[in-house]
Order: C-alpha cells, then structure tokens, then sequence
C-alpha cells in the first residue's frame, strides 16, 4: 500500500481550520526536500507570488477596485493588485502598443503594462443565452472598441477596458448571471463544458448539473481561491470528448458503468506549456451528483499537497507524475473523501475531439448549428447580431467550445438554411473550409505581454492564403498558433503546431516566426507534436511552410490516414 506523507502540525487551509483530517498520525515533515506543500508544513511563502497571495487575499481585490481604483484612475493602483490579484476577476494589463516581440523579455513588467485591461468573461460550460450574449457584446461595443475573442477555453475575452468601467462591466454581466471572478489566477479557471451538453442525440450523459454546482459551490470561495497555481477543469459526456479532457487539470469524462450506468471516469494531472502531459485516470466512476465532491477533493489535494516553491513546478501535473494515479486516488478518497471510489471502466476513445461545426440533430428533434469564426476572432457588433439572428430564427441558446466556435441550439429544421444565410452577414460559417476549421490562435502580441510575435491576423492570412492555395481537405490538419511558449493554444497537441518566437530572417537578422512542432493531436491520436529542430520559420513564409508540409502529407497518405498517423 502506498504511503503518504503526513503534515506538520500547523497545517492549516486557508481558513485556519485544518486541511485534513483531524487526529491522524503526524510525522515530522522531511523540509531538505519541501516544494511548498502546505500539507508538509510549508506555510511560509517561499516566492513573491505566495508572498503576495499571503499578504492579502486576492479576492478582496474586488473591493478596492470598486471603491478605490475604478474612482481614482489607472495610476492609483497598487503594484502587487496590477500584476496579481486583478486576475482573479479577470483583469491582465494588456501590452503596450508598439513595443516588438524581442523585448519581451528584456524590458520590466511596468514597461509593458498598458493602462488598459483584458477583461476575460467566464462562460462555464460555455453555455449562454442569446440575453447574456447580447450583454457581452453590448459591453463590447460601449467599453472595449468593439473587441471579442472566443477562447479555446470557452471564455469571451475583451480588451481596451478602462478601470473606471469595471464596476459597471461587472454589474452588467452579473444582472444576466455572468462574471469574471476567477477568470484568471491560482485559482479554478472557467469549467470547460460539452458544447452540446443536455442535447446531444448521441451523448453519453449530461455533465451540466454537475458544472453548475462546481461554479454555484466553489468559485469565488476564498477555500479554493489560493491554489499553488492555475486550475482547469473539464467535463464531458459527449462520445467524442470535446473539451479536450486529455490536458486538463482534472477531467470527468462520460462512461457507461456496467453495473452502474452512465456516470464520469476521473483523470488527472494533464497540462501543456513547457512540460506538457496528459492526464492519468485514477480508475474511478463518478456518478453525476457526486462529481462536485469529487472535484472539490482534487482541488484540495492540489491545495494543500501541490508544490509552490517554484511557480514552473506548481501545476498538478507534476504532482501526479511524482505521485502516480493509485497513490493521488487513495489521498484523494482516505484524506478528502473519506470513502472509496467506484472502480470504473474507461471511455471509449474518440478519433479525435468533436468541434460540432456544422448542422446536427438534438435529441429533441431540433438541430444545432456549430459556426467558426476565423480563430475565435468576431466583435461587439457581431455578438449583439448573433443574439439577434438566434432569436429570429427560433434560438435562445448559444454554445462556445474549446475549438473557438459558436453553437446555436435548437434550431427547428426548416429554419437552418435561412439562420446559416443570416450569419454569414456577421462572417461566421456553418460549412467552413477545411483551413477556417481547423486554425486556432492564442491572443500573441497584439494585447499579450507575453507575446513574442502575432497570431490572430496570421491566423487570418494563413486561413485565407490555404484556401487559395490548396481549397478545402477532406481531412483536415489542424493548425494551432501561439506567441510564446506557454501554449494557451494547444502547441503541442495539433497537427502543426506553432511556437511564436523570433527566428533568423533572409538577412540573417531576427524576426518573427515560429518553432514548428509537427504530429501531435488528441483522441485516438494523442500524442504531443515533435519539434522539429531545423523546422523553424518565418512569419512571412508560415503560408508556403504549411502548404509544403500538406502537399507532402497529401501525396504520400494512405486512404483514411490521418496527419498524425
Ligand atoms: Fe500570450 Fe503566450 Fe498565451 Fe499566446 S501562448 S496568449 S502569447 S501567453
């Protein structure tokens, strides 16, 4: 039987009260190889951001921002709440205009800041209303110059935010039952849900009583508000596993128990960035009203038991790795749960993460139509329209999915053609190429600090150079952009996956471009790309590399291969 290290005697969670279970066996912590565990007994902060998280509670932010900043202006606020406790509601300072990709990391953080905010919505589930979404993009076009990004991770993200405008952004977006309370931050990020959750004709079960109660219970709860570091979470019940529970940090995937029924099987510990790994399943089947009790004991072991010395170490993932699934499981179930799981079967593998583009059937009779925007990029103006064209054609409810497009649900099926008709006004398309569907984008330079070369516009050409070029393929590659090395948009885990940084150019100078990482993908295909060292390239030439590297997957591929094969 696996052992576990017991805690010192001061270890407390964050209300003081402890952080497990009273009365069990306390051996000395072993401090010559502490990470910061708290259950080890390392409380004292061990790096500024602990410092800071320490120092003051990064949700009591929200109260001098209402009172404070938002009346006093951008150069009222504190350091510490700028670069730290904003983010917990979704603020980040966005990039200074102007300033190119090589000075990312040479110029301080202050030389960066512009004294404008990314305001990231949470959109759990990404279920919305066609009223919320008319909010948002009403929000949009009043506060933030008509931006709107689709997030691979559900959220809506808006920027051009002046400080002054929060107090009012928030009490609109909390009038429909929206906000951006741990949008960002050491915290329980936006809850990835199956877009199709509730209505799917072929789904498994439907995860959505169980993302409400997650989002109802926890978030905004000081006890899970101060994790070692981010924390994000994904629940599907949909065959094809659309929220990419592979690179989560913990994931509830539909299964069928034989004995049981439908439920959830638990994995953990998945994450990209610099160390990228796939989640472990514990071998545990979770009905659907005790998946909230299950979540909330993982993220306490992350709690309490996740490393916090060096922020590079402080994702789950490396817990997991160091631990191994039977070891987290029976932390899990004798420190948090105090009862055992269910030992469950896993989920059949899809061939790859559904993105639901398209016209599909509900379970209802009615049907879903799944449209993309070119990398998740649409506005304002768009948004309100697309309320308004749902409306008209019989919709109340929208979708956002991992994939960065949007879902209009319950359509009736004579009124699809004309919904489709009507959006391709606002540029979105329910039957894009190949190209359109499978290019995502991260934020990159144009408002990320941490950016070293842009995105969302290469993302635009690269989509519309390949269709020129090449039209639509009958299998699609996938094509993932980012910035910097941090992945927000899934580098390792596409076909072609892009690594923003500055490369040598014709003349030998330093320009933007991108480290290439080629094979990697989900699902059946799961597998992170490999990096390819001689395989760097340009910005300006990224539309002849891809062409070259799909002409050759083309002329070579067997019937029915895929890329990654
Ligand atoms: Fe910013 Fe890098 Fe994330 Fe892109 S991958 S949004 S550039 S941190």
């Amino acid at each position: 039987m696996t052992t576990v290290d017991r805690p010192a005697p001061d270890a407390r969670s964050e209300s003081g009260r402890p952080a497990r279970t009273p009365g069990k066996t306390v051996r000395p912590a072993k401090r010559k190889k502490g990470e910061g565990q708290w259950a080890l007994g390392y409380r004292e902060p061990l790096n500024a951001n602990e410092q800071a998280k320490k120092d003051d509670h990064p949700l009591h932010v929200r109260a001098r921002i209402e009172n404070i900043y938002a009346h006093r202006g951008f150069a009222s606020i504190d350091p510490g709440d700028l670069r730290g406790r904003f983010r917990w509601f979704g603020l980040y300072t966005q990039r200074k205009p102007g300033i190119d990709g090589g000075k990312t990391a040479t110029l301080e953080p202050h030389e960066l800041d512009d004294e404008y905010f990314m305001l990231r919505v949470r959109v759990d589930g990404g279920a919305l209303t066609t009223e919320q979404l008319r909010v948002i993009g009403q929000i949009s076009v009043e506060f933030a110059r008509d931006t709107a990004d689709v997030t691979d991770r559900q959220n809506i993200q808006l920027h051009w935010i002046r400080i002054e405008d929060v107090p009012e952004i928030w009490r609109r977006l909390e009038e429909v039952g929206l906000s951006s309370t741990e949008a960002c931050g050491d915290c329980p990020r936006v809850i990835l849900g199956s877009p199709v959750a509730g209505i799917a004709a072929d789904e498994i079960i439907d995860p959505t009583p169980a993302i409400r109660e997650i989002a109802d219970r926890y978030v905004g709860d000081p006890e899970y508000a101060n994790l070692p570091r981010k924390f994000k979470t994904a629940l599907t019940g949909h065959p094809s596993q659309d929220v990419v529970p592979e690179i989560n940090d913990v994931a509830f995937v539909g299964v069928v128990h034989p004995e049981h029924g439908p439920g959830f099987d638990l994995w953990v510990g998945g994450g990209l960035s610099t160390n990228p790994m796939f989640t472990q399943r514990l071998g545990a089947w979770i009905p659907v009203d005790e998946v909230a009790e299950a979540w909330a004991g993982v993220v306490a072991v992350f709690r309490d038991y996740g490393y916090r010395r060096l922020r590079s170490r402080a994702r789950i993932k490396f817990l997991v790795a160091d631990w191994g699934a039977e070891k987290f499981r029976q932390v899990l179930e004798d420190e948090y749960l105090h009862r055992k799981l269910i030992d469950g079967p896993a989920p059949e593998t899809p061939t790859a993460p559904g993105d639901h583009v398209g016209i599909n059937l509900q379970k209802d009779g009615n049907y879903f139509v799944g449209f993309s925007a070119i990398a998740g990029r649409t506005g304002g103006r768009a948004l309100v329209r697309l309320a308004e064209i749902a409306e008209a054609h019989g919709s109340y409810r929208i979708r956002t999915t991992p994939m960065q497009k949007l879902l209009v649900l319950d359509v009736a099926e004579d009124k699809i053609d004309s919904l489709i008709t009507a959006a391709k006004e606002i540029d979105l398309s329910a039957d894009p190429t190949s190209w359109r569907r499978s290019v995502i984008a991260c934020t990159g330079i144009e408002f990320c600090k941490l950016a070293i070369v842009e995105t969302k516009a290469q993302a635009a050409r690269v989509v519309s150079e390949l269709e020129a070029r090449l039209g639509s393929l009958d299998n699609p590659i996938t094509v993932h952009l980012n910035g910097c090395p941090n992945s927000c948009a899934r580098i390792q885990t596409a076909d072609i996956g892009l690594k923003g940084q500055l490369v040598p150019g014709p003349d030998g100078s330093q320009v933007e471009g991108y480290q290439v990482h080629l094979g990697g993908g989900l699902g059946l295909d799961a597998g992170f790309g490999r990096k390819l060292r001689g395989h760097k390239v340009t910005a300006t030439e990224l539309p002849d590399y891809i062409e070259r590297v799909a002409k050759a997957y083309l002329a070579d591929r067997q019937p029915e291969e895929r890329f990654a094969q």
